[in-house]
Formats: structure tokens, sequence, C-alpha cells
């Protein structure tokens, strides 16, 4: 999906979710992080590692490991499900990754208040008018920036082999949330 419009500073937007299958159903496009996986492992009721196997894809891009959400037969996140009525709801719901919590809202850059709207998302524009959630794409800007930065010390400065460096990660970001 992208249809971005970049949102002014301040701008609201309107939009109520119409649980179609567009964002979820149209492939494995969802980027995870160190963070997103803990939580989700714990959702699920796996450890860590299992739940990497299990759920996601990991690609190595010169050499940092990226984690994706994995796709079912039909392409659609492993974690799509259809109520009685056709209409679609997360699996692992209060534990999905922060790509999905904000979207269609898209963040741009990690500091300041520029942001895109997904306007392919047939939800936008309808519904009250609000303003982005700050609090969690602020919380999610950290996390970003945490994981990038935990990976390039163990793999770029400490030459670790980068899934064990990934591995290393998550015990990382375990404990920083059981801190939290
Ligand atoms: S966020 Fe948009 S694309 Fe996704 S289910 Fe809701 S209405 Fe559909
Ligand atoms: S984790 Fe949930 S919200 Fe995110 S793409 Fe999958 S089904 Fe959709």
């Amino acid at each position: 999906m992208g249809k971005l419009r970049l949102l002014g500073a301040q701008e609201k937007f309107r939009f109520s979710c119409e649980r179609c299958d567009l964002c979820c159903g149209t492939g494995p496009n969802v980027s995870v992080t160190i963070f997103d996986a803990v939580r989700m492992a714990k959702k699920v009721g796996v450890g860590v590692e299992e739940f990497i196997r299990t759920y996601l894809k990991v690609i190595l891009a010169d050499m940092i490991p990226v984690m994706t959400l994995q796709g079912d037969m039909k392409g659609r996140c492993v974690f799509l499900g259809f109520d009685h009525e056709g209409k679609t709801y997360c699996k692992i719901y209060e534990a999905r990754p922060m790509k999905c919590r904000l979207y269609p809202l898209k963040i741009v850059k990690l500091s300041g208040n520029l942001l895109a709207l997904d306007e392919e998302c047939p939800g936008v524009g309808k519904g009250e008018e609000t303003q982005p959630p700050w609090e969690e794409i602020e919380n999610y800007r950290k996390e970003i920036k945490r994981h990038y930065e935990i990976l390039m010390r163990l793999i770029i400065h400490e030459g670790k082999d980068p899934l064990d460096a990934l591995r290393e990660a998550l015990i990382l970001a375990k404990d920083e949330l059981e801190k939290h």
C-alpha cells in the first residue's frame, strides 16, 4: 500500500478503521523491531527464538538483520483473522507491532512532527477528526533508535555475527522491557 500524503505540523486527520483486509492482507511487509518481537512472542506464549522461526522472516541487509512478519499461503499476515461477518481482526492485537498500531500514519523522520498518511486506506477521511497519537509515535521512534543502536554496536563495533547479535539484542530488549 502507499498513496502517501505528508501531514502538516499540528494537522488533524479523520480515520475510522473499516476492518477490511487491505493493510494486513497485502503481503508480509511489516518490519518489526526487537521490542515488537519480544512483545509478540510473549503474547503468543512461546520463546522469542521459536517465535522468530515460526512467524517472522529474517533477511540480512548489509550484515544487519531485518525482521518482517511472515505471510500465509495467500500472502496475508499470519496473524490476520476473520470474524463470522467477514470483518478482519488482529489475533495479537494488544501486542501487534508498533508499525501496525500507527497505521495509516507512517513515520518519515525520527524527530520533528512530519508524518505521512496513507490515503489508500479506506478508513481515512471517515470518523472523528483526531490528532496523531504523539506519545505512541515517540515511543516507536525511541524503540527504532534503540533497535539499531544495539544491533550496530554488536555487529559493527564488536564484530559479532549478525544472527548471534540478533539473539543477544533480543535478550537485551526483553530485559529493557521488563525494567519499564
Ligand atoms: S487500517 Fe485501513 S486498510 Fe487497514 S483494516 Fe482498517 S480500514 Fe482497512
Ligand atoms: S500483526 Fe495484526 S495488525 Fe499487524 S499486519 Fe498482522 S494482522 Fe495486521
